[in-house]
């Protein structure tokens, strides 16, 4: 708690839709690996964010067991008039996941948000993202975003996924319309680490980093990225708000 309203004093222009709650009416689930779900919601009142930003939701009912609510990043971009989030929904799973796989066409969540600083800044001239597994979420709407705004900016994102790249389809599509945003697939830690290391021998400093995914996997690559005398590099904080 402590650590949002730190945030949201500093930045609060990113922070105010925290205060914010909004029904969401669940349209439609797509299955898009063996594990992982996107979930789309239509808003029931005006929304607006920046891509790369995150919300809390809650389900109209309490769970058994655990809390009721969960962080995710928005999925989608403003254009697209919808709220998206991707999520992996493994066995054994939590109460909260079992009830988003029972959510059944017309049932309502509530949402608080979106909020959160991991949004592109206007000063940013190259953007380079590194994405982990579902980490991949908030980056979707980044790219989504530049796609439809014809940013000319350039983005390179490292997409690590051990199975399934979820969202490739759409991110071919996107690159072979705009081909400055480009997507390297890459499944180890290893292909992973050459990548960020080729990129940042080019870019340096120059480019602007977002780094998504797991708590481990963000650290393992902050370190990196500051061993290697990089600066502006952003993540969410992977933990969660007691709110
Ligand atoms: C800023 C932010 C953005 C985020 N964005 C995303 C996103 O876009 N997509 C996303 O998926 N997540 C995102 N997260 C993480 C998300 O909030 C959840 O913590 C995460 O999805 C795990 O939730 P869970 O309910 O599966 O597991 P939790 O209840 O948090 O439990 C952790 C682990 O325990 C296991 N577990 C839990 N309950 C049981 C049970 N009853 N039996 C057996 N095993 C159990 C689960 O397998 C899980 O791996 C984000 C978090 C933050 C802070």
């Amino acid at each position: 708690m402590l650590d949002l309203l730190t945030r949201a004093c500093r930045h609060p222009l990113l922070y105010a839709s925290v205060l914010r709650r909004h029904t969401l009416v669940f349209k439609e689930r797509i299955q898009e690996s063996e594990t992982t779900y996107s979930y789309i919601f239509s808003p029931t009142t005006t929304l607006s964010w920046h891509p790369g930003q995150h919300a809390i939701f809650s389900l109209s009912k309490r769970v058994q067991e655990g809390k009721n609510w969960r962080p995710f990043s928005v999925a989608s971009a403003p254009h697209e008039g919808v709220i998206r989030i991707g999520t992996t929904i493994p066995e054994p799973h939590s109460d909260f996941k079992q009830r988003l796989l029972e959510l059944r066409s017309g049932d309502t969540l509530f949402m608080r948000g979106p909020f959160g600083e991991f949004c592109v800044p206007r000063t940013a001239t190259h953007i380079i993202g590194i994405a982990g597994g579902i980490g991949i979420t908030p980056l979707r709407s980044i790219i989504a975003a530049a796609a439809h705004s014809h940013d000319p900016r350039p983005i390179t994102l490292i997409y690590s996924a051990t199975n399934t790249h979820v969202y490739r389809t759409e991110f071919d599509a996107w690159h072979r319309l705009h081909p400055h945003l480009n997507v390297i697939y890459v499944r180890t830690i290893d292909e992973t680490n050459n990548a960020i290391r080729d990129l940042v021998r080019i870019h340096a400093n120059t480019a602007h980093y977002f780094v998504s995914g797991s708590p481990n996997m963000i650290k393992a690559v902050r370190t990196d990225l500051h061993n290697l005398g990089v600066r502006n590099v952003y993540n969410d904080p992977f933990k969660g708000y007691l709110l």
